[in-house]
């Protein structure tokens, strides 16, 4: 899939420590069937037709072994997600007017769910995000852990990674706000009036976070190469 009139690069962010996994290595440089995540994640947006350049965002004492790993630009991150995605912006070519960003603790996500994000880009929008329906019932808790009350989950939706933005809107976005500390860059850009629109995500794009997490995506990638 052509992304038509658009030249699109992706950012992985991969340089997180990791620490509630408890892996002893950053995150991205656990193993799961043989790979490390930043491999399974990687291999997604190299080898995907609608994007040209793939930038890694790796730790900075780990940036020669990401660059074995993968093969493509490897820049040092920073002490917040935010900072990481600003390193990887930094050195994007002049010529790239599309930017897909992407945690690479989602390192399975399906390429179908690239293809929507790409697509929803192509037929105009400034900003994308994929999003899942929550299941779980939602309530807003006080610090006395007493619960205030039960939110509408029916206007809810869990969002996921790849986020697909206009290059000078995700630029804008954070430029507005450099020390927001955001977990998404969708949230920098609706901070400063951009209109984000959804596409639908997929069960395999869970993030990789805990140690159970890393159970799930064993039996993941035990399906993708039987
Ligand atoms: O910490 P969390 O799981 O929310 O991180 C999401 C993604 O952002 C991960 O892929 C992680 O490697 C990346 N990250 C980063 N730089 C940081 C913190 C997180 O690249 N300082």
């Amino acid at each position: 899939m052509a992304a038509t009139g658009l030249t699109v690069a992706a950012i992985l962010v991969a340089a997180g420590s990791g620490q509630r996994l408890n892996a002893g290595v950053p995150k991205a440089f656990c193993v799961v069937r043989g790979r490390t995540l930043l491999e399974h994640a990687h291999e997604r947006f190299a080898g995907h037709p609608s994007i040209r350049d793939v930038i890694v965002v790796a730790p900075a004492e780990r940036l020669d072994a990401a660059r074995a790993l993968t093969g493509s630009t490897v820049v040092a991150g920073g002490a917040t997600r935010q900072v990481s995605v600003a390193a990887g912006m930094a050195v994007l070519d002049p010529d790239v007017t599309a930017v897909l960003v992407h945690d690479v603790a989602r390192a399975f996500a399906p390429v179908a769910v690239i293809d929507r994000v790409v697509a929803a880009l192509c037929d105009g929008a400034d900003a994308v995000i994929p999003v899942r329906p929550v299941t779980d019932t939602i309530k807003r808790v006080d610090d006395a852990r007493r619960v205030m009350h039960t939110v509408d989950r029916s206007t809810l939706v869990a969002v996921q990674t790849p986020q697909g933005f206009r290059r000078r809107v995700l630029e804008a976005a954070h430029r507005a706000a450099p020390e927001a500390e955001a977990t998404d860059d969708a949230g920098l850009v609706e901070a400063t009036g951009g209109t984000v629109v959804v596409v639908d995500g997929a069960d395999e794009s869970f993030k990789i976070t805990r140690p159970w997490d890393l159970v799930l995506a064993e039996a993941v990638a035990a399906g993708e190469r039987p």
